[in-house]
């Protein structure tokens, strides 16, 4: 296989800036060169170091001066959402019943879910995004179109059929034993082939029978590795059923736990009205979060507090959660997660922006060995970004004075066309078009 070399302004988040501070928590090479080979990333360096070592072989990508970054990993996301995302007017629940539900009920059609899945694999990579977390339909269906489509471009990608057999449409629902037969054979089937992982995905406690949950946390005691994807206290009127339907809970995090759904490799999408109490057992079983902001502000769910989770140390990710949220952009997302911030009272600096866009992910996935950062080890997914994608953006990035401000700039003012190439495992899957093909 052949060695690449390339040239560029290389930045990686190494630790998290909350916990080491920020001037321990990268790593920037500001004329470096990466050098990869099979997938993976086998020296990292100053280019004036690294260039005389290379052998005549070597194929060399000149990007100096553009920023290359590791991959963006997307926490929490919706395959089959792609065609109702910008619904007007609704809250969680009626927006799930009114817009998602039916759109979701087309997944059981094998060729509708091959075509859908090869748009999102494409707009995933045209954002930066070289792996997820994601929801697929109730259907095996959907799951199956999706890992097809990941795998083709060798992505490290993590999925799970939706769990849901009561308090939704017919069309949309599974039993607690088709639910477990299917999650079992998708797993089978596609956990751990490649870069490819499953998740046992219950939709969300309202909507899995008791039976249901029960045989989600012995999927999960059976197979190793797996991750469990859920949704957890996102909107009020969704708490309050959840209290309807468990009186008895402590609190809605309980009613995971007591069906052995809390684990370190548990993620909990939203969690924005949690208690202390919830973060610190989150933070104690290592589980995680994914964050979604514009998804939060979209539905009118409210708003995340971050603080709270760092406290407790409890792992988040970033999730653009597609289609209740509005950008398939992680980059753009977390320039959303930043105004909440603002909101909140919290400030998100630029570093932290980043370690939750790339190894925060990564650790919320439990895929921090592989991906997340630019290190000699890892797997080659990393992205290069366009300073000059617009007209505003390079005016403006030329009077950043520091990385910090440089990321902080195309966190505020990038989204999918400030990225220019994406790869995947050391191969280049997108390149966007030079702007001279672009039209106006
Ligand atoms: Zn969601």
């Amino acid at each position: 296989m052949t060695v690449k070399a390339i040239h560029g302004d290389l930045f990686t988040m190494v630790d998290d800036p909350a916990l080491v501070g920020a001037a321990q928590s990268y790593i920037h090479i500001p004329d470096g060169t990466l050098v990869v080979e099979s997938g993976h990333i086998t020296a990292i360096g100053k280019r004036a170091d690294i260039e005389p070592t290379l052998a005549a072989s070597v194929e060399v990508i000149d990007h100096t001066g553009a920023l290359i970054t590791p991959g963006f990993i997307d926490t929490h996301i919706h395959f089959p959402q792609i065609d109702m995302i910008a619904s007007y007017g609704e809250q969680l629940l009626d927006w799930l019943e009114d817009y998602t539900f039916p759109a979701e009920a087309l997944y059981g059609d094998a060729v509708h879910a091959a075509d859908a899945a090869e748009f999102f694999v494409r707009e995933l990579l045209r954002n930066g995004t070289t792996s997820a977390l994601v929801y697929g339909s109730v259907h095996a269906q959907s799951v199956d179109a999706l890992f097809t489509a990941a795998h083709k471009r060798g992505m490290r990608m993590v999925a799970g059929k939706a769990l849901m057999d009561r308090n939704v449409p017919k069309q949309v629902r599974d039993t607690a034993e088709s639910g477990d037969k299917d999650s079992r054979m998708l797993a089978d089937r596609w956990h751990g082939k490649g870069r490819l992982g499953y998740a046992v995905t219950p939709r969300f406690a309202p909507a899995c029978s008791d039976e249901q949950l029960i045989r989600a946390g012995q999927m999960l005691k059976d197979y190793d590795g797996l991750l469990m994807h859920t949704h957890m206290s996102e909107n009020v009127a969704e708490i309050k059923w959840v209290k309807d339907l468990y009186p008895d809970a402590k609190d809605y995090l309980d009613v995971y736990d007591r069906f052995g759904l809390l684990t370190s490799t548990s993620v909990f999408a939203h969690c924005i009205h949690l208690h202390g109490e919830e973060f610190q057992r989150l933070g104690e079983a290592d589980a995680a979060i994914a964050y979604c902001p514009t998804s939060n502000l979209f539905l009118g769910s409210g708003l995340f507090n971050l603080g709270e989770a760092e406290k407790y140390g409890v792992k988040v990710g970033i999730g653009t959660d597609i289609g209740a949220g509005t950008s398939f952009s992680v980059l753009e997302t977390i320039g959303e997660a930043y105004k909440v911030g603002q909101l909140r009272g919290q400030k998100l600096d630029a570093f932290k922006s980043f370690y939750l866009a790339t190894l925060g992910g990564a650790k919320a996935l439990n895929m921090e060995s592989n991906v997340g950062t630019l290190e000699v080890g890892k797997e080659a997914d990393f992205l290069v970004f366009d300073k000059t994608a617009t007209p505003l953006l390079e005016r403006r990035l030329k009077h950043c004075k520091t990385i910090e401000e440089t990321l902080f700039v195309l966190s505020i003012l990038g989204d999918d066309r400030a990225i220019r190439e994406t790869w995947i495992a050391g191969e280049r899957m997108h390149r966007r078009r030079p702007k001279s093909q672009l039209k106006g």
